[in-house]
């Protein structure tokens, strides 16, 4: 397979200065990191490359040679990188601190905040729009109570790591690179649970079921999160707790569509009010309204109701009830209905079907003038 120039790898041009090719390279890794694109064969393809990419032009001898002789000038000098963790140990320093390349990815031995946790809120809209009160319960995992946290067992100790002499960090030795990686021993921590808390197994955590009360605010629309701040996972690294987020969906209503602040209904009204004009009962959120409806309206003209639509979340302007009217056609007519209509169509001299007899008479009429003829 023909390899892809060092340079285009990168995306920099032949003659950038180390610091943009460092910045180059620190770009792609964090974008093909396996941590953010798990089971991706393009993405950890793309992640070697740049490593060896990197490697290469990094060291100016190297692409001193790379430039002169092509890939032939470091062959066999390039790095043969395997995994991602050869690739931390060799560069692991550049990505700054003493946490190195874990830290852009959450690892490394500083204390970390816990986890967020999602929960999924169904409101109708009615409880949108006022706001509401709900009750949540979900599983989340706190300082185990026992231990305090610390995962061994109370009156025990844990032991420093002989490894990495309690630091967390060991010294690694890559080609001419010396580089500080997290300990493989403790992970970090700096010491070893010998006598792990039996109720946590030394995790330091538990698992336990949470009853939270939510204040919903009003207004509030389908896909919006309201955040409880603190209220996600324990730290297992003594950092503080995550937060929980609640994503609001909100059941379809059978009479209003919503769009933004803005309610819609679709209001049937009959040809004779839209004709002659009316006032109607509309329904809205807070109880019913009277609207009227001029004459002459015609199917799908729009008519407001000035701020009985829903809150605005955020304090601003209540948004209105938009009422589009529609015609509705009777579908069955009274005897007296069917003769003004008639009458009507008359007088409009409109062209209507003869009145409709029953399916019987009009067989017995088909029969009739096919005897005649
Ligand atoms: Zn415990
Ligand atoms: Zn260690």
């Amino acid at each position: 397979m023909a390899k892809t120039c060092y340079y285009e790898v990168l995306k920099v041009s032949r003659d950038s200065s180390d610091r943009e090719i460092a910045k180059a390279y620190r770009k792609l890794a964090v974008k093909f990191h396996p941590d953010s694109n798990p089971g991706d064969e393009e993405a950890s393809k793309n992640f070697k490359q740049a490593a060896e990419a990197y490697e290469v032009l990094s060291d100016s001898e190297k692409r001193a040679r790379y430039d002169r002789h092509g890939f032939a000038g470091v062959e066999g000098g390039a790095g043969q990188f395997n995994s991602a963790e050869d690739i931390f140990a060799a560069f692991g320093e550049m990505f700054g601190g003493g946490g190195g390349f874990g830290d852009i990815f959450g690892r490394g031995n500083r204390t970390r905040r816990g986890s967020d946790i999602q929960i999924q809120l169904t409101l109708s809209l009615e409880e949108a729009s006022r706001g509401v009160e709900k009750t949540i319960n979900f599983d989340k995992r706190h300082t185990c109570d026992t231990c305090d946290g610390s995962g061994s067992k109370p009156g025990s100790q844990p032991q420093g790591c002989q490894q990495c002499g309690g630091r967390g960090q060991v010294l690694q030795s890559a080609g001419i690179l010396r580089v500080q990686t997290t300990c493989p021993v403790c992970r970090g921590a700096g010491k070893i649970i010998v006598d792990p808390c039996t109720d946590c197994r030394g995790q330091g955590q538990v698992n336990r079921e949470t009853t939270l009360e939510v204040q919903i605010p009003a207004g509030v629309d389908d896909g919006m999160q309201v955040r409880l701040s603190g209220e996600g996972e324990a730290s297992s690294s003594g950092g503080p707790p995550g937060d929980c987020y609640c994503f609001i969906n909100v059941r379809k209503h059978k009479l209003f569509h919503r769009d933004g602040r803005d309610l819609i209904l679709q209001m049937p009204i009959s040809y004779t009010q839209a004709a002659l004009g009316a006032e109607i009962e509309v329904p809205t959120l807070d109880g019913p309204d009277t609207i009227k409806i001029a004459r002459g309206t015609q199917s799908g003209d729009v008519l407001k109701l000035s701020g009985r639509g829903m809150p605005d979340p955020r304090g601003g302007r209540k948004g209105d009830l938009l009422v589009q009217t529609y015609i509705e056609t009777p579908k069955k007519l009274g005897k007296d209905q069917e003769e003004l209509l008639r009458k009507l169509a008359e007088l409009e001299k409109t062209n209507v079907l003869p009145e409709q007899k029953n399916f019987l008479q009009r067989i017995t009429d088909y029969f009739a003038t096919s005897e005649t003829s």
